[in-house]
């Protein structure tokens, strides 16, 4: 791949990572508020019981929200990784470049389109 391409495609990620980053500190810290006021104050304890539902759902969002940008956050670090390694760019699966399209929709990307889809034709069980 060329200087310039990895160039690009080394900004693209690190654009993702900020926005990323971005979006976890949110969530993170209406997963401490919800926390907090919901176990903090006693006096309003009778208060919120009816809303304690919504409220454990909230969390919940908030907390898987978390975990799957956090995995996404890995992924896009390890492309980074292999970026600065010279080893950007191959599919994982078969070791065929990955087209230009579908890095720049996807910087993180370690499969090919073709091996990408295959697994996920196996995961969901079509045959
Ligand atoms: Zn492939």
């Amino acid at each position: 791949m060329k200087k310039e391409d990895l160039e690009k495609y080394e900004k693209l990620l690190l654009k993702k990572r900020e926005e990323l980053m971005e979006q976890l500190k949110i969530r993170k810290e209406v997963l401490d508020t919800t926390i907090k006021e919901s176990t903090g104050d006693i006096s309003g304890y009778s208060y919120h019981m009816a809303d304690q539902g919504t409220d454990a759902m909230e969390r919940e969002k908030a907390f898987m929200f978390a975990s799957k940008s956090g995995r996404l956050l890995y992924h896009i670090d390890e492309a980074i990784r292999r970026l600065r390694k010279g080893e950007y760019g191959n599919c994982h699966s078969c070791g065929k470049p990955i087209s230009k399209a579908r890095l720049e929709a996807v910087p993180h990307a370690r499969y090919c389109l073709e091996c990408k889809e295959k697994e996920e034709n196996e995961k969901s069980g079509v045959r």
